[in-house]
């Protein structure tokens, strides 16, 4: 299977998780499930952008009576009349009357008596909506809650919003010789680096909780470990191929597992697949060569999580030009790792490292992008443009 026809077959097995409320403060990186619409103008009336002299423009130039004061919070009740003026600061309401702001550097005070510069009318004034009208619709649903968004919800006055529940993610890590970071290990045995890697991306990608699980290398381990594991999305790294260890799949065919996809044409991860168990939770089954679980895990559980939690799982996509030159490319679709850099002209440069093997973790921790070879790329010069995928690095 190609990996967009996987992608797709995987995303049309997902049911969107359905809304919960969240606090304001609560709501950083969570995905909106209703519309945020504004209840008043904002600004709500007239107000000054700088400090200075609210003034009549048609007054021009010349000396005013001053009759008040106008504070942001605050306001000043009575009407400007003409060669009549108010101090006035920013974010104060323009008082009735007054249609032009005259900055204080524009301006001479002298006791009662101001003498100010002309100011069209409008100078320096914020026009009430001038930043969005009432009822606007500020965000849909979908949108991820930024920083950016969460000041467009607060500036509408929401402190609740409505949200998609968080996938919640079970990771179980396979294999006799895996060892927990932390532990002794064995001679033979190498630390579980997948695990965490998965853990944390799934996490960056909106998953709460995210649980983790190491299964032995025997059927009926795996099935118990599943079968007792909760979650919306099941994630299982390594035993994924067709060897005499690889018993992931065997083990969940006994929890009614339906493969809709398996083998994709693709590297690293070819061994990747997906499916329900019987029970509904979805199934991700990643190859335990730690790059290849990262690459999966950014080709196939980004859109997954995001798909689960109510936002657009279309892929990012960006290109670059390739600093060095590559061979061609087989049948399978290869991701290699890459660092980022700019040339002269600041355009962005693609340099895939030397070392393309599966197994390094050092590489991918060096690594800024992933960059796409397409099945059957002939041999591409540098300077040619290439699709690239930016990882969510810190
Ligand atoms: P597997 O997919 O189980 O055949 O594993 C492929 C390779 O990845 C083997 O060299 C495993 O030792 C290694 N591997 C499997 N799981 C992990 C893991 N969680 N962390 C690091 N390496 C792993
Ligand atoms: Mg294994």
């Amino acid at each position: 299977m190609a990996v967009e026809a996987a992608r797709a077959t995987m995303l049309g097995a997902v049911t969107p998780l359905g809304p919960e409320d969240v606090d304001l403060a609560q709501a950083l990186g969570r995905v909106l499930a209703e519309e945020v619409v504004a209840i008043r103008p904002q600004p709500p009336f007239d107000a000054s952008s700088m400090d200075g002299w609210a003034v009549r423009s048609a007054d021009g130039a010349g000396v005013r009576r001053i009759i008040g004061e106008s504070a942001a919070g605050r306001g000043f009740e009575g009407e400007v009349r003409p060669d009549e003026a108010v101090r006035i600061f920013t974010g104060a309401p323009m008082p009735s009357g007054a249609d032009a702001v005259v900055i204080q550097e524009d301006a001479r005070r002298d006791g009662d008596l101001v003498s100010v510069t002309t100011a069209p009318p409008g100078a320096f004034v914020r026009r009430a909506g001038q930043d969005f009208p009432a009822d606007a619709r500020l965000l849909g649903a979908g949108a991820r809650l930024d920083p950016w968004r969460l000041a467009l919800a607060a500036a509408a006055g929401r402190a609740v919003l409505k949200v998609s529940r968080r996938p919640w993610v079970t990771i179980i890590s396979t294999g006799d010789e895996l060892a927990a970071p932390g532990s002794t290990p064995g001679p033979r045995r190498i630390f579980d680096s997948a695990g965490p890697a998965i853990a944390g991306l799934a996490t960056l990608w909106g998953a709460a909780p995210v649980v983790r699980l190491h299964a032995e290398d025997r059927v009926e381990a795996i099935t118990r470990v599943a079968a007792d594991a909760g979650g919306d999305l099941l994630i299982t790294i390594g035993g994924a191929s067709v060897g005499d260890h690889d018993l992931v799949k065997p083990a969940l065919s006994a929890l009614g597992l339906r493969r809709l996809v398996e083998s994709i044409a693709l590297r690293p991860g070819k061994p990747t697949w997906f499916g329900p168990l019987a029970d509904g939770r979805l199934v991700l089954g990643l190859p335990g060569n730690p790059a290849s679980a990262m690459v999966c895990a950014e080709l196939f559980l980004r859109p997954l999580l995001l798909a689960l939690g109510g936002a657009d799982p279309t892929p990012r996509r960006a290109w670059a030009r390739l600093a060095a030159p590559l061979k061609a490319n087989g049948d399978r679709e290869h991701w290699m790792r890459a660092r980022l850099g700019h040339d002269d002209q600041g355009e962005t440069l693609a340099h895939p490292f030397g070392d393309q093997d599966s197994s390094l973790v050092t590489v991918f921790a060096e690594a800024d992008a992933l960059l796409r070879r397409p099945p059957g790329a002939p041999e591409t010069a540098a300077g040619a443009t290439v699709e690239i995928l930016r990882l969510d690095r810190f």
